[in-house]
């Protein structure tokens, strides 16, 4: 039977993939070929519970697609299975609300949405036009991490300059993590009944992080905005900011706007705080034998993602659930605990003990007897979400 899905995420300089079979509930391979485009690029598989890496030949995303392909040549039963290829898009601005089955419009309108991710949509569509040379008659879909948040209201995603801004150039807040907010939203609809009926806050931390507001199984608020770069705190990127300091780091350091952009994006955050490391584990790790920098920025990142939550319940008309998910979300009991620490204003508190103890890569529920809010560890899961919508489109 043809029930198997090739999941890829392709981005500028990495291309991550699996094959997903039995509705997206076993992933029988994947890996992640990366440094595309240099001379150390490499591509790894990992299949039955060991990982084979390669060098590739001229470190092109083609080259990647094309091992995948050869890999499946020797695995026939995985290649007969294989109904359909789901790309992960990361921006679909207001055209795609959401997942479609990709044609020559759709590919023409992921490339009109390039301007607000120009580094990533035109990394989307070099996947997806690889895709369509090397695997020829396969359907393909696109998902997109803006589509699940295109239910928010004009007085949430209006950003409050001109309205021309709007009107002619689509300058607006997007939101991105979409893919991993709707997973949350329908894993929790399993975990409680009616929870799809609630109001649901959900942070997603990862090296990028975001906040969501989720009522009745709608977006309702979203701390990312026109780009990733809005909102919390993460790996390197300042998150919100008076905008004013985009001039004066330009003006302090004599680059132009689009240098002191990158500053914002990729100096900053976790990494500048700490002048250690955008990476939790190491913060953690270097925390915990005294070091006051990483503590401070620890405390910072948590300090601003509790405000964002705070913030985004005022879209809801109770807070119901709280999810924490992502590489941080999920793993970090410190970062949850102080988190949590600065929302008892709002009667949200944790177990110290449920915290600590939480298993690993499982989902359970951190919250006390006390709390008026249950909080949750979910892992997210945005290629099950990807491959269950290919289904869904393919078979129509
Ligand atoms: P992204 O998908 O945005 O690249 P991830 O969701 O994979 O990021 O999250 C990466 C982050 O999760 C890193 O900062 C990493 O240090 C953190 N992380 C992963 N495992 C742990 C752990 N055991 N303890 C603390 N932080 C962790």
């Amino acid at each position: 039977m043809k029930d198997s899905i090739l999941v890829i995420n392709c981005g500028s300089s990495s291309l991550k993939f699996a094959i997903l079979s039995n509705a997206g509930q076993d992933t029988l391979v994947e890996g992640i070929a990366d440094r595309l485009g240099t001379e150390e690029s490499s591509i790894t598989f990992k299949f039955e519970g060991e990982k084979k890496s390669m060098l590739l030949e001229d470190g092109s995303h083609k080259s990647a697609v094309a091992h995948i392909k050869d890999w499946l040549s020797d695995h026939p039963a995985i290649a007969r299975a294989l109904a359909g290829i789901g790309h992960r898009v990361v921006h679909g601005g207001e055209t795609f609300s959401q997942s479609v089955l990709i044609d020559s419009n759709v590919l023409n309108g992921i490339k009109e949405c390039a301007q607000f991710a120009p580094l990533h949509n035109p990394a989307h569509i070099k996947g997806i036009e690889i895709a369509f040379e090397l695997f020829p008659g396969l359907p393909q879909v696109a998902v997109f991490d803006t589509a699940f948040h295109q239910t928010l209201a004009a007085e949430q995603y209006l950003y409050p300059i001109p309205m021309h801004f709007y009107r002619q150039h689509h300058f607006r807040k997007y939101g991105f993590h979409g893919t991993s907010y709707r997973y949350i939203s329908q894993r929790l609809a399993q975990l409680v009944a009616r929870s799809d009926q609630q109001g649901v806050l959900v942070a997603h931390l990862g090296n990028g992080a975001s906040v969501c507001a989720i009522s009745k199984g709608l977006s309702v608020d979203t701390s990312m905005g026109i780009t990733p770069l809005e909102g919390l705190m993460m790996g390197t990127r300042s998150g919100s900011i008076d905008p004013s300091l985009l001039s004066f780091i330009s003006q302090a350091e004599n680059i132009s706007a689009d240098a002191a952009l990158d500053v914002l994006n990729k100096k900053s955050g976790l990494l500048g705080v700490s002048e250690i490391s955008n990476d939790c584990r190491t913060l953690e790790e270097a925390m915990a034998s005294g070091d006051q920098r990483a503590k401070l920025a620890l405390d910072m990142f948590a300090v601003r993602t509790a405000k964002h939550l705070a913030s985004m319940a005022t879209t809801l008309e109770s807070i119901d659930h709280l999810v924490f998910t992502g590489g941080i979300g999920e793993n970090s009991s410190y970062l949850r605990h102080v988190i949590c620490d600065h929302l008892k204003a709002l009667n949200i508190r944790i177990d110290s003990t449920l915290n600590e103890n939480a298993p690993r890569g499982g989902t359970t529920s951190i919250n006390s007897a006390t709390s008026a809010t249950k909080v949750w560890i979910i892992p997210t899961n945005e290629e099950l979400m990807i491959a269950l919508d290919t289904i869904s489109l393919i078979s129509h």
